[in-house]
């Protein structure tokens, strides 16, 4: 992953702890956001108190794939936030995600946007995740859960202008 940037996250609502993004592009997408999200609330180690709508997204970084299914949620936790990854990768493992090609076909991917206002800049987790800028597959729902989002003092609107957002579109629409 690439390094941080020491960009300052504002305007994600106080009761989230951490905000999480959610993509899948195997097998019944829908249902697989569904079940990765139970799980991660599963125990009530991890609440999820905010969802996104669910949007049928084109492939991003490696486009030769099939369209994503991507959300994202805002949670409460008193996990820390490496502690918090690891438990995104064990739902990620327990959902049967093979790594086989980085930014290939996944049955789910679920990846720590922000962490309160923390910086982490270690060679397994970076936070804020250094790519949310350049995905509208991340900023559309994330703008559902987090309107006032910023970071380094670009908007959610002054991020999206600069992407093409069209190929990211609620599901059933
Ligand atoms: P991915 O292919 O997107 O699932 O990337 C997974 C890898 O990214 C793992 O090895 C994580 O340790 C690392 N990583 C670094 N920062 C983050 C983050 N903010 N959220 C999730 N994974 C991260």
């Amino acid at each position: 992953m690439t390094s941080c940037s020491g960009a300052e996250v504002r305007g994600v609502p106080a009761k989230f702890d951490a905000v999480l993004a959610l993509g899948t592009n195997i097998g019944d997408r829908v249902a697989n956001i569904e079940d990765a999200i139970d799980r991660l609330g599963a125990d009530g180690v991890v609440k999820v108190v905010a969802r996104s709508r669910l949007y049928r997204t084109a492939p991003w970084g490696v486009t030769d794939q099939d369209w994503f299914v991507n959300a994202c949620v805002g949670v409460q936790t008193a996990l820390s936030p490496h502690e918090l990854l690891r438990r995104c990768q064990a739902v990620e493992n327990d959902m049967g995600r093979v790594r086989v090609q980085h930014w290939g076909p996944r049955i789910i991917d679920v990846d720590i946007l922000t962490f309160g206002k923390r910086q982490i800049c270690e060679p397994d987790l970076v936070v804020p995740h250094p790519l949310i800028a350049e995905r509208a597959f991340v900023l559309v729902p994330l703008r559902d859960i987090a309107p006032d989002f910023s970071i380094g003092g670009q908007t959610l609107d002054a991020m999206l202008s600069e992407l093409n957002a069209e190929d990211v579109v609620p599901v059933g629409s």
